[in-house]
């Protein structure tokens, strides 16, 4: 996370496809999905890529029962914010590395979309003090980032301090009911809390007012240096 305080530039917009690349179903919906709306409505085309199935990601379902699941809610997510092209790369959740295995099919997913930009999850460290990102996140960001540095593609990262910002507000709705589609992952999550209000509560936090924006709620992205 930057620590300077310079107000954020638009997100350019002078694209018509992009690659997201997540390492599990629902990374995607903690902040971008709001975003990807506001593109996929604009006439843009965006696909997803996923590293894993996130099957290790529901406590107490066996993985060959969440995988599949977790492939279904993410497919119904995406439909919700207009995305149809969907990609499982198929690597083990929890134990995603940066190795040429991983770099390689990236790079073959991506060139399969052919985008001419790629946006990928928050990668960096720590979401905030004692809060450390998940090794996933973390050794996916740096996969792509390495899987891409000849491809000449520009690379974002979602970033909370991220210097560019998406004007999100009239797609905050969209990114919530593309969250609370995760709903068996949700309820096994917070058994108490419905679905839909933890759903909004993630998607807030991650689309925060913007002074630039004149209040009006944004997505934070930064380009990774080449
Ligand atoms: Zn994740």
């Amino acid at each position: 996370m930057g620590a300077m305080e310079s107000e954020p530039r638009p997100f350019p917009e002078d694209w018509q496809r992009a690659a997201v690349v997540v390492a599990h179903p629902d990374d995607v919906e903690y902040g971008l999905a709001a975003a990807v709306a506001r593109w996929t409505r604009s006439g843009r085309s965006v696909s997803y890529v996923l590293a894993s199935s996130g099957e290790a990601g529901i406590q107490g379902m066996a993985p060959e029962v969440a995988g599949p699941l977790r492939e279904e809610e993410q497919r119904r997510s995406s439909a919700v914010v207009g995305v149809h092209d969907l990609h499982f790369l198929g690597f083990p959740d929890s134990a995603l590395r940066n190795e040429v295995g991983l770099r390689s099919a990236v790079l073959e997913a991506v060139e399969r979309i052919a985008p001419d930009v790629v946006v990928v999850g928050y990668y960096g460290p720590a979401w905030g003090p004692g809060e450390p990102n998940q090794s996933d996140h973390v050794e996916l960001g740096h996969a792509v980032a390495e899987a891409l540095a000849v491809s000449g593609l520009p690379l974002y990262e979602q970033d909370l301090a991220g210097e560019l910002v998406v004007d999100v507000e009239d797609h905050v709705e969209a990114a919530v009911a593309a969250l609370a589609e995760h709903r068996v992952y949700l309820e096994v999550l917070d058994p108490t809390t419905p679905v839909l209000e933890q759903a909004r509560v993630q998607v807030e936090r991650s689309c925060p007012p913007e002074q630039v924006l004149g209040g009006r709620r944004g997505v934070r992205l930064s380009r990774v240096a080449d």
